[in-house]
């Protein structure tokens, strides 16, 4: 009888042995390198979506650009003035797009998933964007949209701000990255040449002049260097769910895997040891 009861009890433990290395293995195999990388995008994504926080650092963008705005059209100018915005993440908002695909977990936002995107022309304003738009239009100030989207989108992309009632959206003043264009330079000299530029709006260091570093250390140093601009010529705003930033983690290296971007993103994670 008590071996009887050894045997059903060693019988039941392998049986559970063998059920719980199947389901951790069909997990491990339903888990896929992609699926990872795209569940690191997910804190990033709730984030910018569902804070409180993210809205809050929009409005106090805004808040201080209209401030700054304000107090500088109180002096007579030579040049006519103008504010240089970015669009993605500095006016529309598209985290629907980068959300996709955290939360199905498969596939990857590529060009031509932003291509499909940007042609909707639906993304929506973010908090504080038309109030700010509408408040430059207002006091005569030039507006200038100046995004390093192709310039093969440029019909949808002015479709999409005149849908959320942005002011001034004409060919003029909506200024689209050319073939081959390495960054917004000289789309920035070409309204410089002709107005007072007051102000720049961007999420991503490279929205304004003089930060297209590529390291983590040469970024941190430009911008403690500038540090007395941000606030007053320069907004920033907050993208943690992709950016220059990120490219600068990878040190310039492109078409690494996706495996190889986790162990990068992970050895320069500074915990406490
Ligand atoms: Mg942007």
């Amino acid at each position: 009888m008590r071996r009887k009861l050894s045997c059903l009890i060693l019988s039941f433990f392998c049986v559970s042995f063998i059920f719980n290395t199947q389901c951790s293995s069909a997990e491990d195999v339903s888990m896929t390198q992609k699926d990872k990388f795209n569940e690191q995008n997910i804190m990033a994504d709730l984030w910018f979506q569902t804070s409180g926080e993210a809205k809050a650092l929009y409005y106090q963008g805004y808040n201080i650009g209209t401030e700054k705005m304000n107090q500088a059209l109180k002096k007579k100018y030579k040049k006519k003035p103008a504010v240089v915005l970015d669009i993605d993440e500095t006016i529309v908002n598209n985290s629907p797009l980068d959300a996709k695909f955290s939360k199905v977990g498969q596939g990857s936002l590529n060009e031509k998933e932003w291509r499909k995107w940007i042609a909707k022309a639906k993304a929506k304003p973010l908090p504080g964007a038309l109030d700010f738009l509408k408040e430059a239009d207002r006091r005569g100030v030039d507006i200038y949209y100046i995004s390093d989207r192709s310039d093969k989108t440029l019909e949808r992309t002015m479709l999409n701000l005149k849908n959320i009632g942005a002011p001034q959206v004409t060919k003029n003043h909506v200024l689209l990255k050319r073939d081959g264009e390495k960054n917004k330079n000289r789309r920035r000299k070409l309204v410089a040449k002709t107005h007072r530029i007051l102000l720049y709006f961007g999420d991503n260091l490279s929205d304004f002049e003089g930060f297209e570093y590529p390291t983590i250390k040469k970024r941190a140093n430009k911008v403690d260097k500038m540090r007395l601009d941000f606030g007053n010529k320069l907004i920033v705003f907050p993208n943690p769910m992709y950016g220059n930033w990120e490219k600068a983690l990878y040190n310039g290296k492109n078409n690494l895997s996706n495996e190889e971007k986790i162990k990068i993103r992970k050895s320069l994670l500074q915990g406490d040891d």
